[in-house]
């Protein structure tokens, strides 16, 4: 991977002001761990802990999913982890049309120096980024392999869910596994 370019869009991200997200965040979120890994999972966008600490998915869902991570194997500082929207709309609203396609180039340029060779995708917005076809709903999605490029994309439900709705925990364990297995037969 090349570092410098990696820098330098860190630094574009950490300064960028092209959505009204801007004025609101208090911290751009542009990713956690080692983009050098070959699985990155990709959330939808920060919450409250997310935009205070600047790091993706550390509040009660992240903990969630670090279970989860830790009972199949991965490490969450071994893996990157990033959001498909890069600020926190306020109120945890969902992120609008404009906000996604205004942020999505920072995810594209990631993605184009990452290369990472597997997706977790975890909610809607980052199955959207990833899913070609038009889809109504993660259970019609999630569970399958997609191509996404040459990238491997598995999609699941956001952690956040999990929180809403337990019985959604453990068909997000079924697909870290499934993702798991995937990489362990390449
Ligand atoms: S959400 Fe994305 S596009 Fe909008 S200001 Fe933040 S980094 Fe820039």
């Amino acid at each position: 991977m090349n570092q410098e370019l990696w820098k330098e869009l860190e630094q574009f991200a950490l300064n960028c002001k092209a959505c009204e997200l801007c004025k609101t965040r208090r911290n751009v979120v542009f990713g956690s761990g080692d983009p050098n890994s070959r699985l990155w999972l990709v959330g939808e966008a920060p919450g409250s802990n997310e935009d205070e600490q600047g790091l993706p998915f550390v509040g009660q869902a992240g903990a969630i999913l670090d279970t989860f991570l830790e009972k199949n194997g991965f490490k969450r500082h071994s893996l990157f982890i990033t959001n498909v929207i890069k600020c926190r709309p306020p109120n945890n609203a969902d992120p609008t049309e404009d906000q996604k396609s205004n942020c999505f180039p920072i995810l594209a340029a990631q993605l184009a120096i990452g290369k990472p060779k597997y997706i977790l995708a975890l909610g809607r917005h980052a199955a959207e980024a990833f899913v070609p076809k038009p889809f109504r709903s993660i259970k019609e999605i999630r569970g399958q392999v997609v191509l996404s490029g040459e990238t491997k994309v598995v999609v699941t439900y956001h952690p956040a869910a999990v929180l809403r709705n337990p019985r959604l925990g453990e068909i997000v364990e079924h697909d870290i596994q499934m993702m798991s297995r995937l990489i362990a037969g390449e």
